[in-house]
């Protein structure tokens, strides 16, 4: 495969941009090698500025739901545009968004668009913190939520494949207010309500943790966290920046019946630019300023052309069959990996709610942190290696989430399953 064009943007990213990108994720820090320069992207289909084309199975880590360039998805942003990119005032199209989250999503009634996921969980604990005038929060070892200071301590995704165990720069005055636990642990959760309950602001999940690799939830947890919060004066925030629009249109908490107070939302509701939102029962959303007292502001947010992409992207997603379409699709493929991986006899773990699923190499039941960093990283770097050069891009790291889209298709996977094998035995003709 070539990869020169790419090779020598990267070095010359490197002398302007801190790590030649502009989001550590990007980095090919934990596979090796330099990370792809990508020229466009159409459908599931990446190609690079060598040329080279990709199944892409990244899908902007989320967003991309309907792949990239949806020609809809395009002809509303442009429509947009010609109009003007952004006003400082209220539009019609940050009502018509609103709406639609607020039908589809079962526990909100009042929204706040932000410009990412970050912003939106930022935000929303603040919001719980202020509403209860209690400083700590809970969260779980191994999801992200963003990379504002509080919730920095013991993350997924970047902090987690580039082993970085909290972050300097974030005061140890603030990490102390944040209490971690283990993931899908209800009696620790439990035992430490019982201790500090009276203290805790809110207890913050990803309900399907996304960012150590694709965790779901173990039946009851859900609910146990929805009783012993309430039990507590504790706020329960869903952070469904991956899930929302992506396991099911009303987001996990559609899935699995559970309502918490507040929810984060990002990436899918964007369409592909940049947003993020939080919402819930409106008695707590009125909490923020102008109708509260909690601050919280945007110069962008709400941007004419991030609600116009977003509109367009629920209309799609409202469509007849999608989900069931994604989740036959998403079966399919991940039966044929995994078949795959038993006839080479490769110890992997496989994990999969709607369309987002990972495959573990490792020989456990992965359910929390700990488990899931049983996995053989050298092993997943070869694979990894192995499956660019078979024309299949998956994220770059063992624990991020593999994301099927509404465009890909039988052949899409016929293909993918068929350079899987290969990359899987080449990776394992290379172990040791
Ligand atoms: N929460 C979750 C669950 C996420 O997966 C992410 C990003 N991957 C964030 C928050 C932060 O979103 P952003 O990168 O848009 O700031």
């Amino acid at each position: 495969m070539k990869r020169e064009r790419s090779r020598q943007l990267f070095e010359k990213a490197c002398r302007v941009i801190p790590g030649g990108v502009n989001s550590p994720v990007r980095a090919f820090a934990a596979v090796g090698g330099d990370p792809l320069f990508i020229r466009e992207a159409h459908g599931v289909t990446l190609v690079d500025v060598d040329g080279n084309e990709f199944i892409d199975y990244n899908a902007s880590w989320g967003p991309l739901i309907f792949g990239h360039a949806h020609p809809r998805i395009v002809q509303a942003i442009q429509e947009a545009a010609a109009q003007g990119t952004s006003y400082g005032t209220p539009t019609e199209r940050e009502i018509v968004l609103a709406e639609m989250v607020v039908e589809a999503v079962p526990s909100i009634e009042s929204v706040r668009m932000v410009n990412s996921g970050t912003e939106a969980v930022m935000s929303a604990i603040r919001l719980a913190r202020g509403l209860t005038g209690r400083d700590k929060i809970v969260k779980f070892e191994g999801c992200y939520h963003g990379h504002a200071d509080s919730l920095l301590v013991k993350a997924g995704s970047g902090v987690l494949s580039l082993g970085i165990p909290g972050s300097p720069g974030v005061p140890g005055d603030f990490a102390r207010h944040t209490l971690t636990l283990p993931y899908n642990d209800e009696a620790r959760v439990q035992k430490l309500f019982e201790q500090e309950g009276a203290s805790i602001a809110c207890l913050i999940v990803e309900p399907v943790a996304g960012n150590m690799g694709v965790v779901p939830p173990r039946p009851g947890f859900l609910k146990a966290l929805r009783q012993i919060t309430q039990q507590h004066g504790a706020l329960l925030i869903f952070d469904e920046v991956i899930t929302g629009f992506r396991v099911a249109y009303g987001g996990a908490q559609q899935l699995y019946d559970v309502q918490p107070d507040l929810t984060c939302l990002g990436k899918i509701i964007g369409g592909g630019l940049p947003v993020g939102a939080y919402g819930g029962r409106r008695d707590l959303m009125e909490g923020i300023a102008p109708t509260g007292s909690v601050y919280q502001a945007g110069t962008l947010s709400g941007n004419p052309l991030a609600m116009a992409a977003g509109i367009e992207m629920l209309r799609l997603l409202s469509g007849e069959g999608v989900y069931e379409a994604l989740e036959q699709k998403s079966a399919r493929l991940c039966e044929g990996l995994k078949s795959n991986t038993q006839e080479l006899g490769i110890d992997a773990c496989f994990t999969r709610v709607g369309s987002m699923f990972s495959c573990f190499f490792t020989g456990r039941e992965v359910v929390d942190y700990e488990t899931v960093a049983t996995c053989d990283t050298e092993f997943f770097k070869r694979y990894f290696n192995a499956m660019l050069e078979e024309g299949i891009y998956i994220a770059p790291s063992q624990f991020e989430a593999g994301f099927l889209s509404a465009v890909h298709t039988d052949d899409h996977i016929d293909r993918t399953l068929e350079a899987h094998h290969r990359a899987l035995k080449r990776a394992l003709s290379t172990k040791g």
